[in-house]
């Protein structure tokens, strides 16, 4: 079947045009989810990246805390040894005894510096520990209002859905049941898009398939001045009508 005429074929063409409305709201319904995901994804990565920053500063802290501590057993060291200093009596274990204080005053010291240094990474980790949070939270509150606004798309849209799902059955309804069929399959096999119009070039007034752009063969071109009439385009096997002649503008 090449060409169809039939007293239907404007209400086929008003059926693609449901069609490609309605796949364009169903895509707008699908993609409020996706956007849902990749709003709590960006806020994820922003919290892991915040938990990071901190456990970094808490590995710090306790850095410093045991380094505290390790001067504090320097300390004592040193003051055992200087109790011991005047209890010796004997030379040698004397000079032994203040070595080993000389000893521990190094590593003391070495201990104090250390923790100098962490002093000065705490400082730059606290601060990016709290310049995260801030982030966080303005992250937080924006992901939760862009959130509740898809929500309240996704509502909106699975209502318009509903609606024009309804009229749309009843538009298919109305035409001749072999002829949508076909109008189906053409349309499961086109990317949704069966019906298409023919494009004229305005300067040579040279057909060409409106959907894979193919020129229009004289043969076809003739058909499709007809009124009422659908035809087959020889390359994508859509059907081609002309705006003009179907909608009766010349
Ligand atoms: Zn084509």
């Amino acid at each position: 079947m090449e060409t169809i005429h039939t007293v239907e074929a404007r209400a086929l063409v008003e059926l693609q045009k449901r069609d490609t409305a309605l796949d364009a709201l169903r895509a707008r319904a699908a993609d409020i989810p996706r956007k849902v995901k990749a709003a709590e994804a960006a806020f994820a990565g922003k919290k892991a990246e915040m938990l990071g920053a901190r456990e970094a500063y808490l590995a710090l802290q306790s850095r410093k805390k045991d380094l505290e501590l390790r001067i504090a057993e320097a300390e004592e060291g040193i003051r055992k040894h200087q109790l011991q200093l005047n209890q010796v009596k004997d030379n040698s274990a004397f000079k032994a005894l203040l070595a080993e204080i000389e000893t521990d005053k190094a590593a003391k010291d070495e201990l104090e510096t250390g923790v100098l240094t962490l002093l000065d990474e705490i400082d730059r980790a606290s601060g990016q520990d709290k310049a995260l949070q801030a982030e966080v939270k303005k992250v937080e509150e924006a992901k939760n209002a862009e959130v509740a606004a898809l929500q309240a798309a996704a509502v909106a849209v699975a209502a318009e859905l509903a609606a024009a799902e309804g009229v749309r059955a009843a538009a298919a309804a109305a035409i001749t049941p072999e002829l949508v069929e076909r109008y189906e399959a053409v349309r499961a096999n086109r990317a949704g898009l069966a019906v298409v119009a023919v494009h004229e070039e305005p300067a040579t007034g040279k057909l060409s398939c409106g959907g894979c752009h193919m020129a229009v063969t004289p043969q076809k071109a003739v058909d499709v001045k007809k009124p009422d009439t659908l035809t087959y385009c020889p390359d994508c096997r859509r059907l081609l009508y002309r705006e003009k002649t179907l909608f009766g503008q010349g």
